[in-house]
This record gives structure tokens, sequence and C-alpha cells, in this order.
């Protein structure tokens, strides 16, 4: 019988922290500044200088260790991570090593399950700790054609790595924990997540074992994947990978590969015995670092309601579907404006229907984000109240609704102004209808013999002569009498 494998997979993730500032000195983190502009002695390491820690860097790290369910060390400590890299001016990265900020949670994530309910499957995480971004080496475009740049805009930018047991199993699990971390730190404003610009990276450590195996079999580390897609496909790739070298008699040697995402293939970097030794040891310039417990209680305190609590209770309170309540939730502020229009308008469903099909469709398809919606949730609140009041019909709320969009204009002057309110009086109606049948004998006398379907034509024709003004159910109820 053939053998079947098993993937164990452990993610480290950086996450970039949206601090103004560095993690150790005055300079702007902002993203997209002239190279080197933002820059000073510190992060440059000029001779002489000394690292001071970014109190808000501790405090937005302190919040993802306890939204990811992990003990915050009252004392941690940072270290030096020795390795010489143009990129790293000190020739070491301030990080930390022996005692992390942050040891023991757990992310619990929702994989999807085609056509059913999702499966729940909780990832451990060994640590999080705080350590400074380095700088960027530039190889293309470099200016004589023959020379590497260097950039060090990044150098010294908070970064959190957040260290998972190797508790995943397979590539999509992989995917779906790296999203819901993402979700995690932005719900708590600690990071945009922006996968673009870096703010996201990860390094996928995957291994194979005979399915129903104890023991874990020997891991290959890829380095620096920067989107769920990449993460999915590497660790697709790098099972295959070793499964047919095993198969084919081979061994999985320990090394660190690289992911190209243009051939879709894993290639080696490095194998153990090139391997760095960083000669880690206590920083010297900083002093050991103290959290008290008021500080963590503070941040206990100010904890919002998280993704997937905010998603299973949209399920209960406003009877979303899973993919609804995960649309609806995915962001922070999307779920906010969700909840505000669903209550101004008293209607969830139409809020759920509108909110998701046409307003995020739109700002979709114009790369926006909630926050910059033409559309306030005053004005889609009072556009679905009237659409709930009958005062326009479906399709015209979808024609205010463009123009709410293009103009950024309230409903109700779109409205009144362009005369669109609902036909819903019968008087109004029952002559329109009268005067469609008696234009049309032919079809009339059809469906009077049976072909009922014809009914959809007179409506159609009533709608028409009332510019789509007529309240179909009543223009439904006439023309049948
Ligand atoms: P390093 O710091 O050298 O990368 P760690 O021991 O800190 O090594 O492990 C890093 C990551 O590797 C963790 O996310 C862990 O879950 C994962 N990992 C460890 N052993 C295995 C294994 N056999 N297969 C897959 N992942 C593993
Ligand atoms: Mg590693
Ligand atoms: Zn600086």
């Amino acid at each position: 019988m053939a053998t079947e494998f098993e993937a164990v997979i452990g993610l480290e993730v950086h996450v970039q922290m949206s601090t103004k500032s560095k993690l150790f000195c005055g300079c702007s983190t902002k993203f997209g500044a002239e190279p080197n502009a933002n820059t000073c002695p510190i992060c440059l390491a000029l001779p002489g200088v000394l690292p001071k820690i970014n109190r808000t860097a501790v405090d937005f790290a302190i919040r993802t260790a306890i939204a990811t369910n992990c003990r915050v060390n009252l004392k941690s400590r940072f270290a030096r991570k020795n390795y010489f890299y143009p990129d790293l001016p000190k020739a070491y990265q301030i990080s930390q090593y022996e005692q992390p900020l942050a040891e023991h949670g757990h992310i619990d994530v929702e994989v999807p399950v085609e056509g059913g309910e999702p499966v729940r499957k909780r990832v451990r995480l060994t640590r999080i700790h705080m350590e400074e971004d380095a700088g960027k080496s530039l190889h293309e475009n470099a200016e004589g054609g023959n020379a590497s740049l260097i950039d060090l805009n990044r150098a010294g930018v908070p970064l959190m790595e957040v260290v998972s047991e190797p508790d995943i199993r397979s590539p999509a699990e992989a995917s779906e924990y790296m999203r819901t971390l993402r979700e995690i730190v932005r719900y708590l404003g600690v990071s945009d997540g922006n996968m673009q610009e870096g703010s996201l990276r990860c390094d996928a450590n995957v291994s194979i074992r005979p399915k129903g195996s104890d023991k874990y079999g020997t891991r290959v580390e890829i380095k620096n994947i920067n989107s769920f897609k990449f993460v999915e496909r590497a660790i697709i790739y790098e099972i295959r990978r070793q499964e047919a070298l095993v198969l084919d008699g081979g061994k999985v040697v320990q090394e660190t590969r690289l992911f190209d995402s243009d051939q879709g293939v894993t290639r080696s970097m490095r194998s153990k015995e090139e391997a760095h030794d960083y000669r880690y040891f206590p920083e010297p310039d900083l002093l050991p670092l103290e959290v008290s417990e008021e500080w963590i209680e503070k941040c206990r305190g100010e904890l919002p309601e998280l993704p997937i609590a905010r998603r299973e209770r949209f399920r209960k309170d406003y009877g979303h579907s899973f993919e609804e309540a995960s649309t609806l939730t995915a962001d922070r502020q999307l779920a906010d404006y969700f909840e505000a229009v669903a209550k101004k308008s008293g209607d969830a469903r139409a809020a759920t229907n509108w909110i998701k099909n046409e307003l995020l469709r739109e700002l979709n398809v114009q790369g926006k984000s909630i926050e910059e919606s033409p559309v306030s949730v005053d004005a889609m609140g009072e556009l679905l109240g009237l659409l709930a009041k009958g005062t326009i019909s479906g399709k015209i709320a979808k024609d205010v609704f463009a123009e709410m969009y293009q103009t950024g204009k309230k409903p109700e002057e779109i409205v009144k102004s362009k005369g669109l309110v609902q036909i819903a009086d019968e008087g109004s109606i029952r002559p329109v209808c009268e005067e469609v049948v008696k234009a049309n004998p032919g079809q009339a006398e059809q469906y009077r013999s049976g072909k009922t379907a014809l009914l959809g034509f007179f409506v159609g024709q009533v709608m028409k002569k009332t510019q789509g003004k007529a309240n179909p159910q009543l223009v439904n109820q006439i023309l049948q009498e």
C-alpha cells in the first residue's frame, strides 16, 4: 500500500506595527518616503548612539499578546542577533530571544469548507516577541547600472514576530491562519496588515510524516512569503517535493528555501551546515523590559470584540450565513458600518444585502475601503428606510443608490428632485393597467386562454409607462383582476 503522508506546518509571521515612530528612535515609519529620508544617527548606527524603547510599540505588542491568549511576561529582554548584511548597519538586529514578551497563546482559525460549515482549528502560539526591521537593498535600476543601493527607511521599524507551534496541517489552514492573524491585528489597530507594503511577512516551516505517526519529520523553512496566495502555493509545492523525494528513497534535509512565485517552486537558499550562528547575547544598551500588571489589565480592558466572536454574534443576531458574517466582519470599520445601518434602517436583512452586494461591489471596483465610502451610514440607512416604507421601489432604489454613490447626495433629495416616489395608490395605477390591456388585445386574449406567463409582459408595459415608479405588487394584483 502506498504511504499516505501528513503535512506538519509552523508559521513565523512578522507583523509591522503601525506606530508613528521607529522602535528605538524618533524617526518616522511612513511608507514611501524618499530613500533614507526617515533616518537618524540611531537607526544609521553611528558610533556612540543609544537605543530607547518606543512605549507604543510595547503597548501594541501587549494588546496582540492578550488578543491571542498569550501569557505576557512581566519581565522580558532584548538580545542582539548578530549577522552581517549591507542593509543592517549595526551588523546586529535588536530582537528578543531567551525572554520574549509573550508566550503560550493560541489563535482559533475558521477554515472554510466548500458548501458546509467551517471547521474550527486551534493553532497554539509559542511566542510573540518584538524586534526591529532591517533596511532594504535595491539591486535593480541602480544608478549607473552596476551598483546596489541601500535604503534604510525601514531599518528600526517595529515588528512583532508571532511564532506558531507546528499545529497547522494543510496549506489552506496556513493561509487561513495568516488571514485570521491579519484580521486580529487590524481589529486591534496595531498594524495596517498591508501585504503589498510588506506589513505582514511569513516564514513557513514545512515537514511531512507518515499519516498516524506522532514524530515530526525534518523541516524546511521557506522564507519571506508576502501573500496568502503565495503561502498556500509555496506549501503545496513543498509538500509535493518532499513526498516525491521520500517516495524516491531520499531524505529531506533541513534547509532554508525561497519561493519563486513566477515559477511556483521553492529553491534551496542555504543548508543547515551553512546556517547562521547568530551568537545571540543580551542587549547591553537596553534595560530588561518590565511591564506592570496594571498596564496589561488596562490593555485587556480596552480589547475590542474580536473578529471570531463578532462573526458568531452576527450569525446569531442577524441570521447571517457564515459567508455573510465573514464578509461583514473582515474589517472592524465595515462591521461597525453594517451594524449602524442595520440599526438606523431597522432592517438587518436589507442592510446585509445592500452593503454586501451594492456598496462593497462599488468600493471594490475602486479599491476603496469602507472609510472612504461616499455613502454615509445615515444616507444608507435612509435609503433602506425609503425602500421599507414603499416610498421607492427596489429598482428605483438601485438607481438612487448609484446616484448617491456618484454624488454623495442624500436619498430623499434625489428622490424628490427626480420625482421618483413610488406610485402606490390604486387610483393612479388602475387606469394605466386598463390602458395597457386595451392596447394589447391579442396578448390579453392569449392570457385569458391560459398563457399566464404573459402577465410579466403586461407588468413590464405598466412599469415602462410609469418610469418604473409603480408598486409592482399592486400592478400584478390589478392586472390579474
Ligand atoms: P528557528 O527559530 O530556527 O526558525 P524554531 O525552533 O523557533 O526555529 O521553530 C520555528 C518554527 O518552526 C515554529 O513555527 C515551529 O512551529 C516550526 N517547526 C518546528 N519543527 C517543525 C517541524 N518538524 N515541521 C514543521 N514545522 C516545524
Ligand atoms: Mg525561523
Ligand atoms: Zn532613526
